[in-house]
C-alpha cells in the first residue's frame, strides 16, 4: 500500500510521562505506516528542558509559528515535588503557557461524543465547545499578604500624571490584594479567534463574563467583543445563519445546562479553565477532550485536554500493562493533520485525519475501549475493556 505523503511537516512537540509513552504508541501502530510521516522534533518532555534551560519550548513555540501547525503531548508542569524527582535547577514555567503567551491565541476544547457514553445532562446532544481566552487576568496576576495597619492602593503612572486608587485599607485585619491586568490587542484577537472559530464551525457563539459587577473590566471584554462583531462579522454570521450573543456568566451557565448543545461558548482565561473540566466531564470523560490553540494568525497547535497520567505511568513503570486512555492524543494528532492538509491543499491528507477518527469512535462503539470508558458505559453491545497497546491495536485494523 502506498503511503500518503506529506509536503510540510507539523511541529511535533514530544512531553511526559503516560502520554509520551503513548505518543510513540500512536505514531508506531496508527500513522506511519499509512503517512509518510513528516514532522520537525521538539522534545519538551521535563528531562529535555531542564537540559536545554527550556530553550526548545520557546523554539517549538516559533516553528509552530513558521510551520503553521503543531501537536503537542501533555507535559509535567512542575511543582516543588517535581523539583527532587527529576533533579530540576528551576520551577519550569508551564509549557502551555509559555506557547500560549507566543502565539497569542485562543484555546477551544471539544468533547469527543460516542454512542454508549452518555452525558450527565440528558439534553446535551452534540458537542459544546468551550473557547479559553489564553491571556491575563489571573494567570498573569501579582499578589500580595497585607498585614494589619496596611493600606493597599492601585497605582497607574503614566508620562506626567499619577492615579493612586484606594483598594482597602486593612487597618483593623490583615488580608490578601490582587493586580491583574489584560490588554485591548489580546482581547480584540480573542474576539476575532471566537468569530472566525464559529463561522468555520458554522455554529453559534456566546459569550459571557461578569460586566454587571466588573464594570470596567469586564465591560471592556464586552464592549470589544460588540464592536468587533458589529463591524466585522454580523452581515458574515447572517450569511451562516449562526448568532453571537452576549450573555452574563451565571446566566450562561444556566442556559448552557438546558441546552442541546451545539454551540461555542467563549469564556475569560479562569472561567474557561474552570468550565471546560466540567463540560468534560459531563459530557463523560475528561480523557475524551480535544483541545486547539488558535492564534490571530491563524496558526494551530492541537493536543489533549488531559495531563500526562501520573498514576497510570507509575504503574506501567512497574511492569503493568495500563489501559490508559489514548482517544485524545489521536485526536489531535488527526486534527494536526487533517489541518495540514487543508493547508497544503493535500486531501488524501485531510481525509486520513477524517478516516482516522471515524475508526476511532467506532472501535468504541462496537464495544472495544479503555478502562475508564467502559467504567461508565451505556452502549447496546458489551464493553470489552482493552490496555492502551491492544486498544490502539484494535483501531488500526479498522482503519486498514
Ligand atoms: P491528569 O494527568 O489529567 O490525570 C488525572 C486523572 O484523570 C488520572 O489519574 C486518571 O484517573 C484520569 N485520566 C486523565 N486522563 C486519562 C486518560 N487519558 N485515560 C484514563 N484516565 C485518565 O491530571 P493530573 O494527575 O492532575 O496531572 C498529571 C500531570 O499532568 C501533572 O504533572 C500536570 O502538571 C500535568 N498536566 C499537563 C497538562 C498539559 O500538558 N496540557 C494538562 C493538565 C495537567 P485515574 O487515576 O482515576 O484512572
Ligand atoms: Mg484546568
Amino acid at each position: 500500500m502506498d503511503k500518503i505523503r506529506m509536503s510540510t511537516p507539523v511541529v511535533e512537540m514530544d512531553g511526559d510521562e503516560m502520554t509520551r509513552v503513548i505518543w510513540s504508541m500512536i505514531k508506531d501502530i496508527l500513522i506511519k505506516p499509512f503517512v509518510d510521516l513528516k514532522t520537525e522534533y521538539y522534545d519538551l518532555g521535563l528531562v529535555s528542558r531542564e537540559a536545554s534551560g527550556d530553550k526548545v519550548t520557546h523554539e517549538a513555540a516559533m516553528a509552530v509559528k513558521r510551520l503553521g501547525v503543531g501537536v503537542k503531548c501533555a507535559t509535567i508542569t512542575p511543582n516543588a515535588q517535581r523539583m527532587t524527582e527529576y533533579n530540576l535547577t528551576q520551577m519550569w514555567k508551564s509549557p502551555n503557557g509559555t506557547i500560549r503567551a507566543i502565539l497569542d491565541g485562543t484555546v477551544f476544547r471539544t468533547p469527543i461524543m460516542v454512542k454508549g457514553v452518555v452525558p450527565y445532562i440528558p439534553t446535551w446532544e452534540q458537542p459544546i465547545t468551550i473557547a479559553r481566552h489564553a491571556y491575563g487576568d489571573i494567570y498573569k496576576d501579582v499578589e500580595a499578604y497585607v498585614s494589619k495597619g496596611e493600606k493597599a492602593s492601585l497605582v497607574i503612572t503614566g508620562k506626567s500624571s499619577e492615579r493612586v486608587l484606594e483598594i482597602f485599607d486593612f487597618a483593623k485585619t490583615g488580608g490578601v490584594v490582587m493586580g491583574m491586568h489584560n490588554t485591548d490587542a489580546s482581547i480584540k484577537s480573542f474576539a476575532r479567534s471566537c468569530f472566525n472559530y464559529a463561522l468555520d464551525r458554522k455554529q453559534d457563539l456566546w459569550f459571557a463574563a461578569k460586566d454587571t459587577i466588573s464594570k470596567t473590566y469586564d465591560h471592556r471584554f464586552k464592549d470589544i467583543f460588540a464592536e468587533i462583531f458589529a463591524k466585522e462579522y454580523s452581515d458574515k454570521f447572517q450569511d451562516a445563519g449562526i448568532q453571537y450573543f452576549y450573555t452574563l456568566i451565571d446566566d450562561a451557565v444556566a442556559r448552557v445546562v438546558r441546552s442541546k448543545g451545539g454551540m461555542i461558548w467563549a469564556c475569560k482565561n479562569y472561567d474557561g479553565d474552570v468550565m471546560s473540566d466540567m463540560v468534560a466531564t459531563a459530557f463523560g470523560s475528561l480523557a475524551m477532550m480535544t483541545s486547539v490553540l488558535v492564534s490571530p494568525e491563524g496558526n494551530y497547535e492541537y493536543e489533549a485536554a488531559h495531563g500526562t497520567v501520573t498514576r497510570h505511568y507509575y504503574k506501567y513503570r512497574e511492569g503493568i500493562p495500563t489501559s490508559t486512555n489514548p482517544v485524545a492524543t489521536i485526536f489531535a494528532w488527526s486534527g494536526a493533520l487533517r489541518k495540514r492538509g487543508q493547508l497544503d491543499n493535500n486531501a488524501e491528507l485531510a481525509a486520513f485525519g477524517d478516516r482516522l477518527e471515524k475508526a476511532t469512535i467506532d472501535t468504541i462503539e462496537a464495544g472495544e475501549m479503555t478502562g475508564d470508558l467502559a467504567a461508565i458505559w451505556k452502549g447496546d453491545v458489551k464493553a470489552v475493556t482493552l490496555n492502551t497497546e491492544d486498544f490502539l491495536k484494535a483501531v488500526a485494523k479498522r482503519l486498514a
